[in-house]
């Protein structure tokens, strides 16, 4: 599926964010930034040693902030980390903190002058947040920001399964129906 939002194409795909050929993928991160379960110990492994070295010099990362490594050995030449909020009840500054992960990080993407960015279903995972809800804030926020800054170019969302793509579906064709 794919919309294009101001002069910044959107794309959902199933798949593994690993394999991604984007200039940067997103890691859905905790605040230590020294590795996890999830989509985190994926790009870990299979961009190896030199992304945990250089998170080991970055001191942590807030909940809602984003930082820049480089890709390792992946086929994107880096990894931006995020933290995602650990969903409790909506109640709590969440939906923020998630809008906050995705504009941060095409924040950092612009700054690095980078045009393409994949981004896995953040907090969706061990954190806990409905996926619905989340595509919703996710797809809300990205298309609030590439609207305004007209960058980067390609953002793609890598959905882990059949459900994940299946909210970030809906979710597109409701940010679409806004326009
Ligand atoms: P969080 O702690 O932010 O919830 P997780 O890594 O536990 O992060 O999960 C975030 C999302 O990433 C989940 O939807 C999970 O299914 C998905 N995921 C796990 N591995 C991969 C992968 N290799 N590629 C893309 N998405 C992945």
């Amino acid at each position: 599926m794919e919309i294009t939002f101001g002069s910044t194409k959107v794309q959902l795909v199933e798949g593994d964010l690993t394999r991604e050929t984007t200039d940067a993928v997103v890691n859905a991160a905790n605040k230590t930034l020294l590795g996890g379960g999830g989509v985190d110990g994926a790009i870990h492994r299979a961009g190896g040693p030199q992304i945990l070295a250089e998170c080991r010099k970055l001191g942590g990362c807030e909940t809602g902030e984003a930082k820049l490594t480089t890709g390792g050995k992946l086929a994107a030449r880096y990894v931006i980390h995020t933290v995602g909020p650990v969903y409790r009840d909506g109640q709590h500054g969440e939906p923020a903190l998630l809008a906050s992960c995705h504009q941060r990080s095409l924040d950092v993407a612009l700054q690095h002058g980078l045009e393409s960015v994949s981004f896995p279903a953040i907090s969706t995972g061990v954190y806990g947040y409905p996926l619905d809800q989340a595509a919703e804030v996710a797809l809300g926020a990205v298309h609030e920001f590439v609207i305004e800054h007209r960058q980067p170019k390609l953002v793609r969302f890598v959905l882990f399964s059949p459900a994940a793509f299946q909210a970030y579906s809906a979710a597109l064709a409701q940010v679409a129906q806004r326009l």
